[in-house]
C-alpha cells in the first residue's frame, strides 16, 4: 500500500512556484559569496561603470555591496531585473553570436534574490526627473515594492546574509577568511580584465584593494604588478602578437620563474576570463622543452578574436568556451608563446637585471617567497628592446618605458682597464668572455657589467638538444660512422625493439644491427654526439623506445629521444675545458634559443652585476 500511494504520489506534477524555480536555478548560479561578486561586478561593467566599490562583510555572507557608476535602471524595469530570464542584453538567438556583454542569460539577479535579502537602487542615466529608486526583495517574499531613494547616477546592490533560507548552501561554506580570498580572487581576474576601471574593494570596512584606473602601459604593467605581485612583472615577457585576425598579447613568466601551482594564470578570451583545455595544452606544449619538471609557468595573457568565431554560451558560470576553429587557435597560441619564449637570450637577461639593480627597492633575495623557483639573477628581460619578442608591442616605444627601466648608467671608471683587456674587440659579448672552470662543473666568466656562473653541462645539452632538433627537422641529421662498431650486450626484448624499430632510429642518427639473439651492434651515431659514451647512449634511447612502445609514440616523443641523447653528448663534469672551448661554448649560448634553461628546464646560467656584487661587500654604502 505504502509503495502504492508513494507511486501514485510521484505521478503528480506540480507547476514550481516561480521561486522555488530561481532558488533551484541558483544552484548553478550561486555557489558562494564570490559568485555573487562576480555576477553583481559583471552586471555593473555591462552597464558601462568606470568605477566599482565593493563591500564586504564576514566573507560575504553578511553583506555584499556593489556600487557603480553605470547607466543605471529605470523606474519601471527594476522590479523585471529581478526577475528570472529578464535580460536588456538579448533580444533574439542571433545576439548571442557576436555577444559584446558579459552576462545574458538574465538569472543573476533573480537567483541571487531567491536566496538572500537584495536591494536594488538606481538612478538611470535616461530618468528625465532624476529620480532614484529602489526595490527590495527577500528569499521566498516576491513583493518587490519600488520605493523612492536618494543615489548619484548608477547602481547599488546589496546583497544580506546570504543563503539565509537554504541552510544546507550555507553548511558548504568555509572560513570567513577562505570565502573573503576567494572574493579577491574574482576581483582580480575582472581587474585584469579591464584596466580602465577603477577598483576598491574593502572587507570588514578595511580597504583590501585599491586599483586607479590604468590608461598607459606602464600604468597597466603597475596594476599587474599589483595583482600579481612585483616578482612576476620582473621575471615575465611582454607578448604581442597578431596572425590571421588572432591576437594574444600580455605577459608569460620566465621559465625560471615558475610555480609549484597552477595558481597564476589568467587567460582572457576577448575579455572574458576562460579556463579551457586547449588553451592550456597549448601554452602548456610551449613550455614543455624549457619548464622544469612538475612546475607551471605563470601567465596574464588576452586572446583577441572576431565574436563569431567564439561561443561563450556553453557553461552556465561561462568559464568555457568554443572555438570555431580551434585547431587554428591552439597552433596560434602554441607558436606565438613558443617563439617568445625561445627568442628569450642571455643580453635581454642581463641588459634587465642592470636595470633592475638600480632600482632602489631591490632587497635581499633571501626573503622571497620560497614558493617561486626562481634565479634572481636571471632577471626580467620584460621591455628590453633588444628583445624582439616586443617587436609588435607599443611597450618598447612608451614614452614611460623610461621612467621605470632607465638606461644604464655611465660606464664605471674601473671598467675601463677591463675594456682595455679586449681591446682588439669592437664590444664585449653580452655573456663575457671566461676567466676560469671551477671544480669542473662551472665556467666563470666576466662581461661588461659583472660576473657571469655557467653550469657547462646544461648549457651545452640544451646546445646540442637545440641543434639536434635543428637537424633532424631538415632530415640533415648527420651521422658518423664509428671507427670500431660498438658491440652491446641485451637483453632479447631490447634486442627485438632494435630490429623491429631499426627504421626509426636510423631516423634518430643511429645505425645498428642485431647480430645474435641477445647482442647488437652498433656502427653510427649523430656527428653531434660522436664522443658520447655509444653504449650507454644507445641504451638509454633503447629504453625510452621500449617504454613508449608503438612507433606513433616514438614519433609523438621525438623530442623527448632527441633530449635523451643530447644529454649523452654534452660535456661531463670534470672534463677540463680550454679558455677558448669555453668562450666558444658562451658564444654558442647566446646563439641558441632557449639557452637560459637546460632540457629539463634548470638554468643554464646566472649573472651577478658589480652593483650587486658591491652590495655584498657594503662597498661605496
Ligand atoms: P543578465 O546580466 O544576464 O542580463 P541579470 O540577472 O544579471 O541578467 O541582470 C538582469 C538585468 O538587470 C540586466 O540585463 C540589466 O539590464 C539590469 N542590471 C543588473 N545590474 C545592473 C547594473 N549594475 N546597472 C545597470 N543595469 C543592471
Ligand atoms: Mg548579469
Amino acid at each position: 500500500m505504502a509503495a502504492l500511494s508513494r507511486a501514485l504520489f510521484m505521478h503528480r506534477i506540480n507547476l514550481l512556484s516561480q521561486r522555488l524555480a530561481n532558488q533551484i536555478a541558483a544552484g548553478e548560479v550561486v555557489e558562494r559569496p564570490a559568485s555573487v561578486v562576480k555576477e553583481l561586478l559583471e552586471n555593473s561593467l555591462d552597464s558601462g561603470a568606470t568605477r566599482l566599490d565593493i563591500d564586504v562583510e564576514q566573507g560575504g555572507v553578511k553583506l555584499i555591496r556593489v556600487r557603480d557608476n553605470g547607466t543605471g535602471i529605470q523606474k519601471d524595469d527594476l522590479a523585471l531585473a529581478l526577475s528570472r530570464h529578464a535580460t536588456s542584453k538579448i533580444k533574439e538567438l542571433a545576439d548571442l553570436e557576436s555577444i559584446g556583454s558579459l552576462g545574458f542569460r538574465g538569472e543573476a539577479l533573480a537567483s541571487i534574490s531567491s536566496v538572500s535579502r537584495l536591494s536594488l537602487q538606481s538612478l538611470a542615466a535616461a530618468a528625465s526627473d532624476g529620480l532614484a529608486w529602489q526595490v527590495q526583495v527577500e528569499g521566498q517574499d516576491m513583493e518587490a515594492a519600488v520605493t523612492p531613494v536618494s543615489h548619484p547616477e548608477g547602481t547599488t546592490v546589496e546583497v544580506r546574509d546570504l543563503f539565509f533560507n537554504t541552510p544546507a548552501r550555507r553548511k558548504f561554506l568555509r572560513t570567513e577568511k577562505t570565502e573573503f580570498g576567494r572574493i579577491e580572487e574574482t576581483v582580480k581576474r575582472l581587474a585584469l580584465s579591464r584596466f580602465d576601471v577603477q577598483f576598491t574593494l574593502n572587507h570588514n570596512q578595511r580597504s583590501a584593494h585599491q586599483l586607479q584606473a590604468a590608461r598607459s602601459d606602464f600604468e597597466k604593467q603597475r596594476r599587474v604588478g599589483l595583482v600579481c605581485g612585483p616578482a612576476f612583472v620582473e621575471n615575465s615577457v611582454f607578448v604581442d602578437m597578431e596572425r590571421a585576425g588572432l591576437r594574444l598579447w600580455g605577459w608569460v613568466s620566465l621559465p625560471t620563474f615558475s610555480r609549484s601551482q597552477a595558481d597564476l594564470q589568467y587567460f582572457y578570451v576577448n575579455g572574458r576570463i576562460i579556463r579551457d583545455k586547449l588553451v592550456a595544452h597549448a601554452i602548456k606544449q610551449a613550455y614543455r622543452d624549457v619548464l622544469f619538471h612538475g612546475r607551471h609557468p605563470a601567465y596574464v595573457l588576452y586572446l583577441e578574436l572576431a565574436p563569431a568565431a567564439v561561443d561563450v554560451n556553453v557553461h552556465p558560470t561561462k568559464h568555457e568556451v568554443r572555438f570555431r576553429d580551434s585547431r587554428l587557435v591552439h597552433d596560434f597560441l602554441f607558436s606565438a608563446l613558443h617563439k617568445a619564449l625561445a627568442e628569450v637570450r642571455p643580453e635581454d637577461h642581463i641588459a634587465a637585471s642592470a636595470d633592475a639593480a638600480e632600482a632602489p627597492a631591490n632587497q635581499p633575495h633571501s626573503g622571497a617567497s620560497d614558493d617561486f623557483y626562481q634565479m634572481e639573477s636571471q632577471k626580467p628581460l620584460t621591455l628590453s628592446e633588444s628583445s624582439s619578442v616586443h617587436q609588435l608591442s607599443d611597450y618598447s616605444r612608451s614614452a614611460e618605458r623610461g621612467q621605470y627601466y632607465q638606461p644604464s648608467a655611465q660606464p664605471r671608471p674601473q671598467l675601463d682597464s677591463l675594456a682595455k683587456l679586449y681591446e682588439a674587440d669592437e664590444e664585449i659579448p653580452p655573456l663575457g668572455y671566461a676567466i676560469a672552470q671551477l671544480h669542473g662543473i662551472y665556467i666563470l666568466a666576466q662581461n661588461k657589467d659583472g660576473l657571469i656562473v655557467v653550469d657547462m653541462h646544461a648549457a651545452h645539452e640544451r646546445i646540442t638538444y637545440e641543434r639536434m632538433k635543428a637537424a633532424s627537422l631538415n632530415e640533415k641529421l648527420k651521422m658518423q660512422p664509428l671507427l670500431v662498431p660498438v658491440s652491446i650486450a641485451v637483453s632479447q626484448t631490447e634486442a627485438d625493439c632494435a630490429e623491429e624499430q631499426r627504421e626509426t632510429l636510423l631516423g634518430l642518427g643511429i645505425e645498428l644491427e642485431r647480430v645474435a639473439q641477445e647482442s647488437i651492434v652498433v656502427r653510427q651515431v649523430p656527428t653531434l654526439l660522436k664522443d658520447s659514451n655509444v653504449e650507454q647512449l644507445v641504451r638509454d634511447v633503447l629504453s625510452d623506445v621500449l617504454e613508449y612502445g608503438s612507433s606513433e609514440r616514438i614519433q609523438a616523443h621525438h623530442d623527448e629521444l632527441l633530449s635523451t641523447m643530447a644529454c649523452h653528448g654534452s660535456v661531463r663534469a670534470n672534463r677540463h675545458l680550454t679558455i677558448p672551448e669555453m668562450n666558444s661554448l658562451l658564444r654558442d649560448m647566446e646563439a641558441t634559443e632557449r639557452s637560459g634553461q637546460c632540457n629539463h628546464g634548470r638554468p643554464t646560467w646566472v649573472y651577478q652585476s658589480l652593483d650587486a656584487l658591491d652590495k655584498l661587500f657594503l662597498r661605496g654604502q
